[in-house]
């Protein structure tokens, strides 16, 4: 019975932290991915308009929030989601080790260089002004499109 008691606090916890990749948002340490609101979801494969599927991971994020690496590596160049221009259309793509990621709707501290897994990389961009209502977070997908949850 104990050890069951024990298995079940493990698979409790391993929820909040499982993965290999460290903090992304200020406010957020466990890495808590967006839920259901207005919009949709923020789990990987959620539905999106037009029967498209969402491609990439929503990590929870206050507009204004420090936004660090969550791995050591390079920034390799700018990403823009989208191709009309709004308030949030910003990101980066990093690549370290095995993991290629790119990561949306922050401004940038730069957009090249050396980074280290914890250092600040830039601010969450404000998503409120364009998405009233919305679950703010940073937009977390792997260059190959992948699920890249249990990195987180
Ligand atoms: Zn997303």
């Amino acid at each position: 019975m104990f050890s069951l008691r024990l298995i079940v606090l493990v698979a409790l916890v391993s929820t909040v932290a499982a993965g290999p990749w460290g903090q992304i948002c200020a406010g957020n340490s466990g890495n808590r991915v967006r839920g259901r609101d207005n919009f949709g979801s923020g789990v990987y494969g959620a539905s999106r308009s037009g029967g498209r599927k969402h491609r990439g991971v929503d990590v929870i994020c206050s507009d204004g929030s420090t936004v660090y690496a969550p791995f050591s590596g390079t920034i390799e160049r700018r990403v823009n989601p989208y191709k009309k221009n709004n308030a949030i259309n910003n990101g980066l793509q990093l690549r370290g080790g095995a993991f290629c990621i790119q990561m949306f709707y922050i401004k940038p501290m730069k957009y090249s260089g050396r980074i280290n897994k914890g250092e600040k990389i830039g601010v969450m961009l404000p998503m409120q002004s364009v998405y009233r209502g919305i679950t703010s977070h940073v937009h977390v997908q792997n260059c190959d499109l992948s699920n890249p949850t249990h990195n987180l």
